[in-house]
């Protein structure tokens, strides 16, 4: 039986924000420096889904399927994604033959799934539904954390509300730590919910961490022995740069054709009359339109989805190459445009039916409403944290080119679990010499993913999009 293993998210967190002030994070200091550390690479776009699904199956999003926490149908309405719409199977469930597991809060999770052991679900999950497995669970959380359950609301614009949630998500992490369980996974969303709200800037950034360091002090003293793993699913960055607006690019370039007759002019004055980001689905003209854009906007990544016949309603493109290859040529001439990418040439698998077409990373933040609009300094950036520290890690050593897809073969490794063929990562070199573990890696044929059954009604599909609303996401 290996060492316990603990495993600490932080969604957004960044070395960015911990190195130039270290001295005064005694946990994560001690950390990096008794263990290994590295920056982590996120998923392409550096979203939280596709991220954390990325980091918890070791597969690319061509294989989730998800690019995004929605997705367009062929009629251009959009999806909210949940855990039924991600395929792959988590390390906890490979782990979970073994071992009795305990994740909590991992984004993509619901509706709950069985586990060997505990599992609370995490953000979207809609007010008033199952949350944990066992189902149970739920009420033992509830008479423990009273109010628990509330948590999964948006934190609206005020920051202190972020404190008060990771203060109970805190108290939760406390128990499950009682729990006993050999592998324990729990996510916080304290940077990133944090580090969107409108008022905050990169001042504020320390105090943030000062608190995920005081909560890592406490974590690292309750877990003992075990071999304790800090993760990140992508980066922050307060970025000054002209903010591209992919669908105003696409229009002027010929790509992108509004509806109806009235002028340009008329359009855009009844869009800030609304005040409202007006998406593509009601300004576009679908029969003139080759090309658009329509991921949330909390990056500087963003896709371009060619509009297909027989992919899109209206879809009147043949000749995808063509296509793609014409607007490929000419964002990698603007000098807003920092590198583009074919989806054919980064993503594989076999569920891309959502995915874009062509992936790109513009200069400043990148946004999708059809015409410019108000926008964010705080986004997210590619590079997460990786940091492991533990009996089995070694000593004072830092990685490079560490990517997400490699946590959970790195996870199943250091378990002594064979490794899913079909994972895109591989493990990760971060253990100590004498440790025992084989540096040997063996593989397994990966489990076919059960498609979990959609739960969700109208109502929760509603509440699931005003959380993201609230979050600034859409
Ligand atoms: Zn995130």
């Amino acid at each position: 039986m290996p060492r316990k293993l603990v495993i600490v998210g932080f969604d957004g967190a960044s070395f960015d924000f911990i190195k130039p002030v270290i001295d005064e994070l005694p946990s994560f200091k001690k950390l990096i420096e008794r263990g290994t550390h590295g920056r982590l690479e996120s998923t392409i776009p550096p979203i939280t889904i596709p991220a954390w699904p990325s980091m918890s199956t070791g597969l690319n999003p061509g294989k989730l399927g998800v690019f995004d926490f929605r997705y367009m149908n062929d009629d251009y309405s959009f999806h909210t994604v949940d855990g039924s719409d991600i395929a792959g199977v988590p390390f906890w469930e490979y782990a979970g033959k073994k071992y009795k597991v305990a994740i909590a809060n991992v984004p993509g999770t619901w509706p709950p799934s069985d586990v060997n052991g505990f599992l609370v679900t995490g953000m979207t999950t809609p007010e008033g539904r199952e949350f944990t497995y066992p189902k149970e669970f739920a009420g033992e959380i509830e008479s423990e954390i009273p109010g628990y359950a509330d948590t999964f609301g948006a934190s609206g614009k005020d920051p202190s509300k972020v404190y008060i949630t990771f203060e109970k998500r805190m108290l939760l992490l406390e128990y499950l730590i009682k729990k006993d369980a050999d592998v324990l996974f729990f996510v916080f969303r304290i940077p990133d919910e944090f580090s969107h709200k409108k008022t905050i800037s990169k001042e504020d950034m320390p105090e943030c961490y000062r608190t995920m360091d005081r909560a890592l002090g406490k974590i690292i003293k309750m877990s003992e022995g075990s071999n304790i793993m800090v993760v990140s699913d992508h980066g922050f960055e307060f970025n000054e740069s002209e903010p591209f607006f992919v669908n105003d690019w696409l229009r002027k370039r010929g790509y992108l054709k509004l509806k109806g007759r009235a002028s340009l002019l008329a359009k855009r004055a009844l869009f800030k009359a609304r005040k409202k980001p007006a998406y593509i689905y009601d300004l576009i003209d679908g029969k003139k339109t080759k090309a658009f854009s329509y991921n949330i906007s909390s990056a500087r990544s963003f896709g371009v989805w060619v509009n297909m016949e027989g992919r899109f309603k209206e879809g009147a493109v043949k000749d995808r190459e063509g296509v793609v290859n014409s607007i490929v040529k000419d964002l990698a001439s603007d000098p807003n445009i920092e590198r583009v990418l074919k989806a054919d040439d980064i993503y594989s698998g076999e569920n891309r039916k959502h995915l874009p077409d062509i992936v790109a990373f513009s200069k400043g933040p990148a946004y999708t409403t059809v015409f410019p609009t108000e926008t964010e300094k705080g986004i997210h950036s590619t590079h997460g944290i990786f940091i492991a520290h533990g009996p089995d890690i070694a000593v004072g050593k830092e990685i490079a080119n560490a990517r997400i897809t490699d946590i959970a073969p790195t996870v199943l490794h250091l378990l002594g679990i064979r490794v899913p063929d079909n994972m895109d990562g591989e493990p990760l070199d971060i253990f100590e010499g004498r440790s025992g573990i084989s540096r040997k890696v063996s593989y397994v044929k990966a489990s076919k993913a059960k498609k979990k059954k959609s739960v969700r009604s109208k109502d929760d599909e509603e509440k699931m999009r005003q959380r993201l609303k609230e979050l600034g996401y859409i």
